[in-house]
């Protein structure tokens, strides 16, 4: 026999739980099911926005006692080996959070029910309802496995067999005594590093007495390479300790707009990193992906309000609520602009560009890491109680 539920969730990373939290909150049973038990590292930098905070509805104060919550008033911006600029805000404009922390409350606080540390390995859909490991059964599936989800995987939402992904790679340690003597980040300002090809940037970032390190490019090629040249140039620099206590891991996920996935199936839905949406300029995943849970979750209850239709056409109202918020998922203007200037002039005048004072607030942070130009993405939670009976 097998337990029934009215949506299932596949993932309990800020996709899953959120999408959790809110269907939850309007009376829908839901269950998410995860390979891990939680709390569970992710590969992260773990910097989130104050429009995530906002969204989420998470009181820092709360979140505050016994978790890390690094308040980010100042950035570090430059090309790596160039001179650094420190651009200053005199308020918090971002947070560092460690992943295990933040997950872990996001999914306690979503009341759902949980099947922990159970990968997923079997889907059918039959007479309008899944069956997820021949287990559990919903009419509603919600994929958000992260960028190796297994609902991409086993619907054959992904269209193509070579995607450009993001390959990064990075480390995150509790530093010792000796680990902080050694280190001259200011925990209030992480520090950006842009690569000379301009394919992608390393970042070191002190939360509390946790240190992060990391490396993303767009391409995969000698990742490794430059990971460890980035290493040697912060050491040589003196701003990290001369030896790190852990190994680098890696991890990959698709920019916005670079493949898109299929998202939109009879009784299916894609969030997250499974569909792809980490912004294009500066990388950040999270976001997106409480965003698309949110725009998800409106789709799903606005439907179950009115008879509960969830085929493809009635639930495809959500891919229309992401183009509109995140633009068209089948252009990718800014890189294809990019491609047409000869990488000599990028290179020097990204390096004069960085240089520059208004430039990196402007554009660098305010436009392309904090996205202040997108106004926060209202959850709506508490205001979608579905009527007994729908
Ligand atoms: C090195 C690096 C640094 C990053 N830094 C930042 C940052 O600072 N800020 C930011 O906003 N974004 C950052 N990102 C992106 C961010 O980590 C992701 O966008 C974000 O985690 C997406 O959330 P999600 O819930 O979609 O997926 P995930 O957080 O990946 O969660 C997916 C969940 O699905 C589960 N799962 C996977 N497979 C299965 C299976 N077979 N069965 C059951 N469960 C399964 C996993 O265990 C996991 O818990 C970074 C990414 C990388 C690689």
């Amino acid at each position: 026999m097998s337990a029934q539920y009215d949506a299932l969730i596949v993932g309990g990373g800020p996709a899953g739980a959120t999408c959790a939290w809110l269907l939850r909150n309007a009376g829908m049973q839901v269950a998410i099911i995860d390979k891990q038990q939680f709390p569970r590292d992710k590969i992260c930098a773990g910097w989130i926005t104050p429009a995530v905070v906002e969204t989420l509805q998470i009181d820092l104060q709360d979140y505050a006692r016994g978790r890390v919550l690094q308040p980010l008033t100042g950035f570090i911006t430059a090309m790596i080996g160039e001179k650094i600029r420190l651009t200053q805000y005199g308020k918090p404009m971002s947070y560092g959070i460690r992943r295990c922390e933040f997950d872990h409350y996001l999914l306690q606080r979503s009341g759902a029910a949980m099947h922990l540390g159970e990968p997923v390995k079997s889907l059918a859909y039959e007479n309008g309802l899944w069956l997820v490991n021949q287990k559990y059964q919903a009419p509603l599936l919600i994929g958000a496995g992260g960028h190796f989800c297994p609902v991409v995987r086993l619907t054959g939402a992904r269209q193509t067999n070579s995607e450009p992904i993001v390959a990064a790679q990075e480390v995150e340690f509790e530093m010792t005594p000796e680990h902080k003597a050694h280190c001259l980040v200011d925990p209030q300002a992480p520090e950006l590093y842009f690569c000379r090809d301009l394919k992608g940037y390393g970042w070191v970032f002190r939360k509390g007495d946790y240190l992060n390190i990391g490396l993303g490019r767009q391409d995969n090629h000698r990742l490794s390479a430059h990971v460890n040249e980035f290493v040697d140039y912060l050491q040589q620099a003196g701003r990290i300790p001369p030896a790190l206590p852990k190994k680098m891991s890696g991890h990959a996920y698709l920019l916005y707009g670079d493949t898109p996935r299929k998202i939109v199936d009879d009784g299916l839905l894609i969030i997250g990193d499974a569909a792809g949406l980490a912004y294009a300029q500066s990388g950040e995943g999270i976001r997106p992906a409480i965003e698309s849970a949110v725009l998800a979750a409106q789709t799903i209850l606005q439907h179950a309000r009115t008879g509960s239709d969830y085929s493809r056409q009635a639930l495809s109202e959500y891919e229309t609520l992401l183009s509109r918020r995140f633009g068209d998922r089948h252009k990718r203007t800014n890189i294809k602009i990019a491609a047409l200037v000869p990488q000599g002039i990028k290179r020097s005048l990204a390096a004069r560009l960085l240089a520059s004072k208004y430039f990196s607030r402007n554009f660098v942070l305010n436009k392309w890491f904090f996205h202040l130009q997108q106004p926060p993405l209202d959850s709506g939670f508490g205001t979608h109680g579905i009527p007994h009976g729908a």
